[in-house]
């Protein structure tokens, strides 16, 4: 028998048409790319959306075309992300901080057919666009005014553009499972491989991320999402904030620390998002300047492990409540979240960060299981440590294309590639990337704990830590220091630092001081290169 509920498929554009009706005048604030601060609202940017998904029919785009986005956080990017959907196209964000060939073979792959982008990086598509031969259409997202010169053809200003049509237009209805977006992880192995979210999937994540113990946002907060569009489906905030009306404060191109700074103060932002790194800059300019954050409540910390003295500055010196969480482009992407359960609540101090300092417990619609590598699986004794395997209606079936079909197994699990233990308690914690991991004497070293550690010595600016041949054990760490601007620590201040908080066999066999950590795209430590920059590196122990 069946049940007799309405089929009232879920459609992201309901997302705003949601957010129009029920918290209409709630502003949309960016730091324009032009320079000023721009202020607009749900109806306006619904109205709007509209009118781009008229403009994209009448010029011939429809369901299942892919069309590109390369652009900051700001509204008109966000009124592209619904106005494509609302016609079943699919918006494909590009990640800027790419290089522009690996730009080009993504464009290529996934056949993007119109890209919309901003004026910072129009000269990347002017460098591409002739080896990109789908790409028919370059819409800039500026007006006349601001138009660049250029000599790609059929070239235009996003306002002009938008002018042109009425917005007497009706959002298209279509198969709730139909693609809605599309986003290449960075491939840090192999080629980079298209995530393909749904519509399905894109508002059950947002249904789901929303609850109080995810990131639990509701009408009133202000939320400034860091995090781009480009990275992992904006941790899904583009749905989650319209889909609740909180007001939106889009920073733009500017995510230094004096830069976020301004924003959280000017807009009273309560609730906000980004990796560790943008974080780290933020506390930075908080210490040097004295100033405070009085109005923001909660910070989500994830894409990369969150330092402790991250979590403790952000609570103890600034009284923001910090919460951890884990996720990545193929659950879209939020994972795990580090919410305090109740049995829990009574921890203060170093205990509480203990729990913190974990990535977190699944909510609803995410499976989550440990194994080794025969795919057995792990208890959940917070000790035992394996592969990190999860299962959900918004995490991956597939890649588009068809690639990486090995990470699935058969009971449908997808293999994150993470290396994880789980307590009793279901709080998960990542102890390193499965290719990452240190390999010493047959046991393993996690190289996140070492890192962690390390960074929270006062003159540390950032720690990685690689894995270096050893005779005799395989494989032993070193860590590779960023010293802080005027500080001159030792190594054997760092290393008398560590000790007695690890066990001594994880003691780095050596610190080697640089003046700069490679990062990926996505603001993570760039591994494969540091290992490459120290491939002939002999340990003083070896
Ligand atoms: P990319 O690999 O393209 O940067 P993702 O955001 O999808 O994009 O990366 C996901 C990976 O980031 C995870 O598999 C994990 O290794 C890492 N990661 C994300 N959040 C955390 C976290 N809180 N702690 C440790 N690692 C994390």
């Amino acid at each position: 028998m069946l049940g007799l509920m309405q089929d009232w498929p879920l459609l992201c554009h309901k997302i705003i048409d949601h957010a129009a009706i029920q918290h209409g005048e709630r502003e949309i604030v960016s730091r324009s790319i032009e320079g000023p601060i721009h202020r607009t609202n749900y109806r306006e940017v619904r109205a709007r959306s509209l009118k781009l998904a008229q403009a994209l029919e009448r010029d011939g785009y429809k369901l299942g075309d892919r069309i590109a986005t390369l652009a900051w956080n700001t509204w008109r990017h966000l009124e592209c992300w619904y106005g494509i959907m609302g016609i079943g196209a699919v918006y494909h964000t590009l990640n800027p901080r790419l290089f522009p060939e690996q730009i080009a073979w993504i464009m290529n792959h996934a056949e993007d057919k119109l890209i919309f982008v901003d004026l910072t990086f129009l000269p990347i598509i002017e460098a591409i666009a002739a080896s990109v031969p789908s790409l028919e259409k370059v819409i800039v997202l500026t007006d006349d005014a601001h138009m660049p010169e250029s000599k790609l053809p059929n070239i235009v200003s996003y306002e002009s553009w938008l002018a042109a049509v009425d917005g007497d237009f009706t959002w298209k209805t279509f198969d709730e499972n139909t693609a809605a977006g599309m986003c290449y992880t960075s491939g840090t192995t192999g080629n980079p491989k298209g995530v393909l979210y749904s519509h399905r999937s894109n508002v059950i994540h947002a249904l789901v991320s929303t609850q109080p113990d995810a990131l639990g946002i509701a009408a009133k907060e202000a939320i400034l999402p860091v995090v781009p569009l480009f990275h992992a489906n904006a941790w899904g905030i583009s749905f989650t904030a319209p889909m609740v009306g909180a007001k939106m404060v889009m920073p733009g191109a500017r995510m230094d620390g004096e830069g976020i700074y301004e924003l959280l103060d000017s807009e009273k932002v309560t609730f906000s998002a980004a990796v560790p790194t943008v974080w780290l800059m933020l506390l930075q300019y908080l210490e040097e300047t004295g100033k405070k954050l009085p109005h923001l409540t909660r910070v989500v910390i994830g894409g990369a492990a969150c330092p402790r003295t991250i979590i403790q500055k952000f609570q103890d010196n600034y009284g923001v409540t910090v919460f951890h969480a884990w996720g990545m482009t193929e659950m879209s992407p939020i994972g795990t979240v580090g919410s305090v359960k109740p049995q829990f609540q009574h921890l203060k101090g170093d205990a509480l960060l203990d729990l913190q300092e974990k990535q977190g417990y699944t909510p609803f619609s995410v499976e989550m299981k440990v194994t080794d590598d025969e795919n057995n699986e792990k208890p959940w004794d917070g000790k035992s440590f394996g592969i990190l395997k999860v299962r959900g209606p918004a995490i991956s079936s597939g890649y588009y294309g068809g690639d990486g079909k090995e990470q699935f197994d058969d009971d449908g699990f997808f293999n994150t590639g993470d290396v994880a233990h789980i307590d009793k308690d279901g709080y998960m914690q990542i102890t390193d990337r499965a290719k990452d991991v240190i390999k010493s004497g047959g046991e393993w070293i996690s190289t996140i704990d070492l890192e962690n550690l390390a960074v929270g010595h006062p003159d540390v600016a950032e720690a990685a830590v690689i894995g270096i041949y050893h005779p005799k054990w395989d494989e032993r760490p070193l860590l590779v220091i960023v010293r802080k601007a005027g500080s001159d620590p030792s190594k054997e201040e760092i290393l008398g630092f560590m000790k007695g908080k690890i066990a001594k066999w994880w003691m780095p066999d050596d610190v080697s001081f640089v003046d700069e950590i490679p990062h990926t795209a996505t603001g993570k430590i760039q591994k494969m290169d540091l290992r490459k920059q120290f491939a002939d590196y002999k340990l003083p122990t070896a």
